[in-house]
């Protein structure tokens, strides 16, 4: 009987573990992605991930027929849309890559129940759940994590893609991509996507290609926004278009320094442990006194800050790159997080659920990781007390390029004034709030929690 192969967010046929293992079974493979919204419920795909998706099955779909296969859409509940493919056609084996958002996991119990259900590992460097303390735990800091995950590595080396997998004497019926409107109806927010970026395996392995000539620049350039010194992998990674050992081998044979890079690589990694350990990180604090943290209810500054509106030019910048490419800069996205969390005391998960329904890399265990170590909230996080200055980061890490194509309201100021504009130009706004009373604000925020504490 066939062999299902069931995507979720491994849509690449190289060093694709599922596709390996039902290809050399001999038996005819049907290759399935279910978009599933019913399981995950709240925490069903954004609008930026659902564009990414439309063009990436767009191409696995392509290049699957190139081996004489295709892909199978269907909509619904992943366990009862694959019942109703083994009624028919026979297949009893599933293979998939394990995957480790509550959800899913929620998912492949449920298919397990009817299915010979095959995991397996891939989608990470190390598999999570196996880098562990002397004493068996799971560890909750990052630096010893990536301390013993280098113990195991490097990983393997890629696998190829298959070069033929057999079809099913006949398919079953299949949605079309355009019946899922995962595509943004007007406005066009999405021209910005198009300009930017190639989902898809081959896009992905330009880019990797493109990077691994500079990766040894990584570290000088990488928190500077205004240049292209990092990768950008970071939405093919998420869709799984490329292994992580795919980038891993194909960086450290570029030579020169890239332990930085291959440590940020450890942060996805972590990301992973995270969640495995703690499921609701993204709405509950690492830190269960961040409880008590008197949040402020503000819906129209949040606007300001969703929409780049703040009067500070580099979160503005990085708030509209994000809107016009799905995408900012990490040091942007981190200097945005903390303003909305210290200057305007707006929970952060208001601000994660911006970034999950507009970030093209949108990534349960990447977003909150990284949500609550800005917050301080987190399980390994930098301290609440210590407040970023918005103003002072743009000059230190030279942004006035960066604000200049983002802003352009800010254009024709020079690089000294532009961080930090004395007058804002017409049609710039005013700052939301001004430095020193926002930091006294947090702080006394932060103050009243630890009190109830
Ligand atoms: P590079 O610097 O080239 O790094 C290579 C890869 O390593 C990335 O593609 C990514 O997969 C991984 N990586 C790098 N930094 C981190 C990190 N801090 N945490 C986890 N993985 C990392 N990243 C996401 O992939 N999805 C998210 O939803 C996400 N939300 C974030 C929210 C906030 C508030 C912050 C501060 C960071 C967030 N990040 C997220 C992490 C980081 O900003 C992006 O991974 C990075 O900017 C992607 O660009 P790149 O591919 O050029 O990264």
């Amino acid at each position: 009987s066939p062999t299902i192969v069931w995507l979720r967010r491994d849509l690449r046929l190289h060093d694709q573990a599922a596709f390996r293992a039902a290809a050399q079974s001999g038996n005819p493979v049907i290759p399935v992605y279910v978009l599933d919204d019913e399981t995950p419920k709240h925490r069903r795909m954004g609008a930026a991930s659902r564009w990414w998706l439309h063009h990436s099955l767009a191409r696995l779909d392509a290049d699957l027929r190139a081996l004489g296969s295709r892909l199978v859409l269907r909509r619904g509940k992943s366990d009862a849309v694959l019942a109703a493919i083994r009624r028919e056609t026979g297949a009893r084996v599933v293979h998939a890559l394990h995957h480790y958002e509550p959800w899913w996991r929620l998912a492949e119990r449920a298919v397990a129940k009817t299915f010979d259900l095959r995991r397996h590992h891939g989608n990470f460097l190390l598999p999570p759940g196996t880098v562990t303390t002397g004493s068996g735990q799971p560890y909750k800091i990052y630096t010893p994590f990536w301390r013993a995950s280098l113990q195991q590595l490097p990983p393997p080396p890629p696998q190829p893609a298959p070069t033929r997998l057999a079809a099913p004497e006949f398919w079953p019926q299949s949605d079309t991509l355009d019946d899922w409107n995962l595509l943004p109806t007007a406005p066009d927010w999405a021209g910005g996507f198009r300009e930017t970026w190639t989902p898809g395996e081959a896009g992905a392995a330009a880019r990797l290609e493109t990077f691994a000539g500079r990766a040894a620049r990584y570290d000088a350039q990488r928190n500077l926004p205004a240049c292209p010194g990092t990768s950008m992998l970071s939405p093919h990674l998420h869709f799984g278009e490329i292994s992580p050992a795919t980038v891993w081998h194909a960086v450290a044979e570029a030579g020169g320094s890239v332990d930085v890079f291959l440590s940020e690589l450890g942060w996805r990694d972590y990301a992973q442990n995270l969640i495995l350990q703690c499921p609701d990180y993204g709405v509950r604090n690492g830190r269960e006194a961040f409880d008590a943290l008197p949040w402020r209810d503000a819906p129209e500054e949040l606007a300001a800050w969703q929409q780049g509106r703040t009067g500070y030019p580099i979160v503005d910048a990085g708030m509209r790159q994000l809107w016009h490419t799905g995408w900012m800069h990490n040091r942007v996205r981190m200097i945005a997080a903390s303003f909305l969390i210290k200057h305007l005391l707006i929970d952060w998960r208001a601000g994660e659920q911006w970034f999950w329904d507009t970030l093209v890399d949108a990534d349960y265990g990447a977003n909150a990781t990284n949500w609550q170590w800005v917050a301080g909230s987190g399980l390994d996080a930098n301290m609440f007390v210590r407040i970023m200055a918005p103003l002072s980061q743009s000059a230190k890490f030279d942004a006035a390029a960066y604000i200049r194509e983002w802003v352009p309201e800010l254009r024709h100021l020079d690089d000294e004034a532009i961080h930090d504009p004395a007058r804002p130009p017409r049609g710039y706004p005013p700052k939301i709030i001004a430095h020193t009373e926002a930091r006294a604000r947090a702080l006394a925020a932060h103050a009243a929690m630890k009190q109830m504490a």
